[in-house]
């Protein structure tokens, strides 16, 4: 397949035209970025492991009837993905207190959730991506009430599927991000799924993995998602 013009780059990803207008090449950049980009670092190799790991991700969820924009991995650092037309809004899953909820509402960092919580977020990062709720999303038609449901229920199937995954591997999944996009007439899971976009915790001891180390200066950041890797026996 070939790669045409550069139709996005964002802070992590590059994504790039093909000859078939159903489907984009996602390219995953070396480039860490936190705080809305004001923190920025080249972590080389993140690209390639990140591409593996979300190849890894997006295929178990469609093994388990979700749908995601993803399609194929097509070199080290680029996967194949459907086009979607995507919705300007993040959906988070939190299973445990920790990051802006912990702010928000003054919690302990850590703290389990009886149940997991569910929160959109509005994507500018202008304005620091606030947090907003289905009303928002209704009154200024960013999405249908169809497709806001079905958001919160594809949000807490992928929670089932990923929950168990990395449990297996001696993982918490204590929150992540999501996005979705139109395809076909349907919703579909787009973006990545990687340790740039969740929270992921030793079981036993509590280290965290993920890009916090990178956020808050914790240490090797890419032995931290190498270790991710390995766990969920990913090829990196
Ligand atoms: P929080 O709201 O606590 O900052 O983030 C909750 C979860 O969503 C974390 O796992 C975080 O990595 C992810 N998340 C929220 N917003 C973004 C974003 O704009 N970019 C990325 N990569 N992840 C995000």
């Amino acid at each position: 397949m070939e790669k045409g013009d550069l139709l996005y780059e964002g802070k992590g990803k590059r994504v790039y035209r093909t000859e078939d207008p159903e489907a984009l090449i996602l390219e995953f950049k070396d480039t860490a970025t936190a705080f809305d980009g004001k923190k920025r670092e080249e972590l080389d190799e993140k690209g390639r492991i990140n591409n593996r790991i979300n190849a890894f991700l997006m295929d178990e969820l469609a093994a388990a009837g979700i749908p995601v924009h993803h399609r194929r991995v097509v070199s080290d650092t680029e996967s194949e993905v459907k086009a979607l037309d995507m919705l300007p809004v993040e959906a988070v899953v939190r299973n445990v207190v920790a990051g802006s909820l912990a702010r928000r509402l003054g919690l302990e960092e850590g703290t389990e959730l009886d149940r997991p919580v569910f929160e959109f977020f509005y994507k500018s990062d202008e304005l620091g991506d606030p947090m907003i709720n289905q009303f928002h999303i209704l009154a200024f038609g960013w999405a249908s009430r169809e497709e806001v449901d079905r958001m919160i229920e594809l949000s807490f199937r992928v929670n089932d599927v990923l929950v168990p995954l990395f449990e297996a591997g001696g993982m918490r999944l204590v929150d992540y991000k999501l996005e979705f996009g139109r395809f076909r007439g349907g919703l579909v899971v787009g973006d990545e799924l990687t340790p740039d976009g969740c929270r992921l915790w030793d079981l036993s001891t509590g280290e965290k993995l993920d890009k916090d180390r990178f956020r808050r200066d914790l240490g090797d950041v890419l032995e931290g998602y190498r270790e991710i890797g390995r766990r969920l026996g990913v090829d990196l």
